[in-house]
């Protein structure tokens, strides 16, 4: 039960923090349904006292979320805006955040809505542009440096390595959101980040049944600083939900191997499509950072985004005419959605503040959360959608 070093992810991923139930032995973590536990004695226990500090079944999910990253601590959420929220409660009033300006929406919403009015203060950069980013640490003291990558919609790279060694001079931390990649194909900490954070909702779910958030570190302080955050501002997942995502988590090696090949497949058609005017995704060798993906990712993923020649009431009713598509939000589950960020998961990201941090979604972008479907058929879908 217990995974070694060398087991390869897709070892890892169908055991990580899962041992057979110590009471009755059953295979699978039980949901512990339960808000308290009993005490023997005052404060007498075993291991448990209330279920927002600490419940069985979510350290079961805990554990796996930490393994899965190579890292020493994780913890779980009750979303990934939730587990956002938590870590940077690491960063004081009056200091600096260095954060992309290609972001998931709902990340800039929470810093510059939020946190910004508790006097946390934002920069925003292209971390694609990494002598941007060093420049950026140069001209002034920052805390935290937020990355995400690939970004939400753009799937532009943020080289890890090369900013976690420059921050790190700096005196400034590293977060990566490793959503996108889910740790199957990245694991950040090992290229020198100090937190990695999952929208646990997407990949590492994987079926679109549960919301979810997870922070893990490999630092002891500053898990300590974040587990009594969890337990005390609260916003801890539910054991059914821990349940859930753990079920979810043994067929990621999986999944993900057929999220990239199927990825890959429909980025290659899209480029070859006269009506399409520009894919972005990493596992194309026209993807600007193509070096860097190979470098820094074991696989392209199945997030494809792209434009059409015919701008956005096109790329609308391009959105609306797919039959295996399903025009949603979100991403990452087996099934293939297809949306329209401009106006549905970027709407956050349309205001003038937004523009002024440098955010442009393009409104003809259509972005696809590519499935475990079978290619051809996903193809044929997009190509009747395509043909109007
Ligand atoms: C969805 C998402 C989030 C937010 O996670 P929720 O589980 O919806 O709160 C954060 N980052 C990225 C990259 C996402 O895609």
């Amino acid at each position: 039960m217990t995974t070694n070093p060398n087991d390869r992810f897709e070892t890892i991923a169908v055991h990580a923090g899962v041992e057979p139930d110590p009471t009755t032995g059953a295979i699978m973590t039980p949901i512990y349904q339960t808000s308290t536990f009993a005490q023997t004695g005052i404060n007498e226990h075993k291991g448990y006292d209330y279920s927002r500090a600490g419940n069985p079944t979510r350290t079961a999910l805990e554990n796996a979320l930490a393994t899965l990253e190579g890292a020493r601590f994780g913890l779980s959420f009750s979303s990934g805006l939730a587990a956002i929220d938590t870590v940077m409660r690491l960063v004081k009033p009056g200091e600096a955040v260095l954060c992309g300006n290609d972001v998931y929406g709902g990340t800039f919403r929470l810093f510059d809505k939020v946190l910004a009015d508790y006097g946390l203060r934002f920069t925003f950069v292209d971390t694609s542009d990494t002598a941007a980013v060093l420049a950026a640490l140069e001209a002034t003291p920052v805390r935290m440096v937020w990355l995400e990558t690939p970004t939400n919609p753009m799937l532009r790279l943020a080289d890890i390595a090369t900013i976690s060694a420059a921050a790190h001079a700096a005196g400034a931390w590293v977060a990566v959101d490793n959503t996108f990649a889910s740790p199957a194909l990245q694991r950040p900490l090992a290229l020198g980040a100090d937190f990695v954070i999952h929208s646990t909702t997407k990949y590492l779910g994987g079926h679109s049944d549960v919301i979810g958030g997870a922070i893990v570190t490999n630092d002891e302080a500053s898990h300590e600083r974040l587990k009594f955050l969890q337990k005390a501002v609260g916003a801890v997942s539910a054991p059914m939900d821990c349940f859930l995502t753990l079920r979810g988590i043994k067929t990621l090696g999986l999944r993900m191997r057929a999220h990239c090949d199927n990825g890959m497949a429909v980025a290659q058609f899209l480029e070859d499509h006269q009506a399409v005017e520009q894919v972005f995704y990493p596992g194309l060798e026209s993807h600007p950072q193509y070096e860097l993906a190979r470098r820094q990712m074991d696989g392209p993923g199945g997030m494809v985004s792209f434009t059409l020649r015919g701008g956005p009431d096109v790329a609308r009713d391009v959105a609306l005419r797919t039959r295996l598509f399903t025009l949603a939000e979100s991403l990452g589950g087996v099934e293939s959605l297809i949306e329209i960020p401009a106006a549905m998961t970027h709407a956050s990201v349309a205001g003038p503040e937004a523009q002024a941090a440098g955010f442009e979604v393009d409104a003809s972008l259509i972005r696809l959360s590519v499935g475990i479907e079978h290619p051809t058929d996903l193809i044929a879908d997009l190509k009747q959608a395509l043909a109007g």
